[in-house]
């Protein structure tokens, strides 16, 4: 029913690479293997992985070049996996194109589990679920066309290069127009969890959603004072900015 879906692991450390490539391949994914940074950046290229594996310390190019290089060619999920614990490090690897991160040492149901969780999400609006409310298969706002169908936003005539989660944000937002979404809500959302059930969301995991958004705005052109379609409610969350006649 679906084609074998892809993943690369892109890891100097061989004990890890082994532990993370069995991970996927019980995860049902027909995994490659990179362990330089430049190999990684051709094998994204060049095998179009659904899934990708970014460790932040490889021997050649450093994780945030190798993700950034990536984001040139692919819409792949990136998980950047980093031994080093500080915030200041993931949220770099996430402007630099991440969408999650764990740290090491991670345990691998939790690696496991944060894949499927992305697995789940491009095929949520096709689906009936509890997640949110349905938004249309093709819904402008302020000049942004945006299909949740296809996957696609075209502003202006030209489709915007959005990564899968700055794409779930923005559909996150354009479900439930002037209603603030917290940004605790938009981390589930991420997760494809309901938004009432609270589970936890860590202050990272916020963070990690105001980097995204930050990312988002940067592509859209929108602007913090007078936004188009990413309104910041200071304090709490995101909504989507108010329909304007021009
Ligand atoms: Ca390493």
């Amino acid at each position: 029913m679906s084609e074998a879906r892809v993943g690369l692991v892109i890891e100097d450390d061989q004990d890890i690479r082994e532990l993370v490539r069995v991970v996927l391949s019980q995860a049902g994914f027909d995994v490659h293997v990179a362990s330089t940074g430049s190999a990684g950046v051709t094998s994204a290229r060049e095998l179009n992985p659904d899934v990708i594996t970014l460790d932040l310390g490889l021997p050649d190019i450093d994780g945030f070049e190798v993700a950034r290089q990536i984001r040139k060619s692919s819409d792949a999920y990136i998980i950047m996996l980093t031994a080093r614990a500080e915030e200041l490090d993931t949220l770099m690897g996430l402007e630099a194109g991440g969408d999650d991160y764990l740290t090491k040492p991670f345990r691998p149901r939790e690696l496991r589990a944060r894949v499927e969780a992305m697995m789940r999400r491009p095929r949520a609006s096709s689906e009936s679920r509890s997640v949110a409310e349905e938004v249309d298969p093709e819904v402008s706002h302020n000049g942004l066309a945006v299909s949740a169908g296809s996957r696609t936003a075209v502003l202006n005539g030209t489709e915007l290069k959005l990564t899968r989660t700055e794409f779930d944000l923005l559909l996150a937002l354009l479900e439930t127009g002037r209603i603030v979404r917290t940004k605790a809500d938009l981390a589930r959302r991420l997760r494809n969890e309901p938004y009432d059930v609270g589970s936890y969301v860590s202050d990272a995991d916020e963070r990690a959603v105001e980097v995204h958004m930050g990312n988002l705005r940067k592509k859209l052109g929108d602007s913090i004072q007078a936004p188009r379609w990413l309104e910041t409610v200071r304090g709490v969350g995101y909504r989507l900015a108010p329909a304007s006649s021009n």
